[in-house]
């Protein structure tokens, strides 16, 4: 679907809450998040994109939105079941 997000495979284990939503498209790839995460909450396959692959890990620091110089990650409140503005004509598209 045009201008949605793809938050990535879905992983064993994969909770209904999702603390963080990594847009697909943004992402390059760059591993500053998953170096960054103080969780080891994010992973990225060889030649790919951040996933995220412990999200029960996930304290919501903010630290890898904050880190992600594309602004593909967006930490989702608690309670969050999916979906955010960015990438969807949100704030960041202005
Ligand atoms: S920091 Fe941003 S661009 Fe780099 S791998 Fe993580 S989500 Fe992708
Ligand atoms: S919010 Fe913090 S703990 Fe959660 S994935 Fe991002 S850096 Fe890791």
């Amino acid at each position: 679907m045009p201008g949605s997000i793809e938050a990535g495979p879905a992983v064993e284990g994969w909770p209904a809450e999702v603390p963080v939503e990594i847009n697909q498209k943004w992402c390059k790839g760059c591993d500053i998040c998953v170096a960054f995460c103080p969780k080891e909450v994010l992973t990225r396959p060889e030649g790919g994109k951040a996933q995220v692959a412990h999200p029960e890990k996930c304290t919501r620091c903010g630290l890898c939105e904050i880190m992600c110089p594309d602004l593909a990650i967006v930490v989702l409140p608690a309670a969050h079941k999916g979906t955010s503005s960015r990438g969807q004509g949100g704030a960041a598209d202005a």
